[in-house]
């Protein structure tokens, strides 16, 4: 492919992602994926039993064409009107958007015409409302329940307490596929803190299932914490800097060489 030619990296691209992001992204995504596969042999569970969703949060769109080129075409992001504006932008490639984070109920109208999985529902009124628009639109849609597995108050998510009864009512939006549950570990340089979140939503999910069979899969862990979801049971990671490199955050975003060359 030739495609890499025509993406103009600026000097900031170059300071982030380095002169050949599409070798970085390869490179980096292998080496994820090796330590996937040592995290499943740890625990004997097979390597295909673990998908690894890219999360491309902050990686402008004309950087993904060429993470596209390096062989990656499932894109998570967790801010709406980021997906969108990378979605027009790239519409001419075949990418799987996945929206991963907390949804607002007004922005749903958007969501359901570009994503084709879901994992933050945490609320009814956001299922009543993604139903009633994938209804119109005649689509469904597959969806994660995201569970508050840290009890700390900034995370999003359902209280542990309050799945089972959220469970029950999923059968009234026939148009969300329930696919499993997700969560956040507690961002902690604790591992067995780390290691309790994941357990937590693990045993969650034998009492799910029980009340909705669809809810069989788990999505957890991310960059500083796959290896150990999987370890407890993960059959989705979400994966973004280990892959595209640290995020930089607040005014490091405008740094003098983020400007364009
Ligand atoms: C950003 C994000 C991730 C990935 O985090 P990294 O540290 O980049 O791996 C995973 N899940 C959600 C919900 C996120 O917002």
């Amino acid at each position: 492919m030739t495609a890499s030619l025509h993406v103009a990296l600026s000097a900031g691209d170059i300071a982030r992602f380095g002169p050949d992001p599409a070798a970085a992204f390869a490179a980096n995504l292998q080496a994820v994926r090796t330590r996937i596969a040592a995290a499943c042999a740890r625990c004997g569970r097979a390597t295909d039993d673990v998908r690894l969703l890219p999360v491309t949060k902050t990686v402008p769109a004309h950087v993904l064409k060429l993470a596209y080129q390096a062989g990656i075409s499932d894109f998570g992001e967790n801010k709406l009107q980021e997906a969108r504006d990378k979605q027009a932008e790239l519409s001419d490639l075949p990418i799987r958007w996945s929206i991963i984070g907390h949804l607002q109920t007004n922005k749903v109208k958007y969501l359901v015409r570009l994503a084709t999985e879901f994992h933050a529902l945490d609320s009814i009124r956001l299922a009543e409302e993604l139903n009633r628009r994938l209804d119109a639109l005649d689509r469904n849609l597959d969806v994660f329940v995201q569970v508050n597995t840290s009890g700390e108050a900034s995370k999003y998510g359902l209280h542990p307490d309050d799945l089972i009864a959220f469970a029950k009512r999923l059968p009234d939006y026939p148009r969300l596929r329930p696919r499993g549950l997700m969560t956040l570990a507690v961002f902690s340089g604790d591992t067995e803190r780390v290691r309790s979140c994941f357990r937590l939503l693990r045993t969650l999910r034998e009492e799910a299932m029980e009340v909705h069979s669809g809810l069989s899969s788990l999505s957890m862990g991310m960059s500083g914490d796959y290896e150990i979801a999987i370890e407890e049971g993960a059959d989705v990671v979400r994966v973004g800097q280990a892959i595209f490199g640290p995020r930089p955050t607040g005014a490091e975003l405008y740094w003098p060489g983020a400007a364009p060359a």
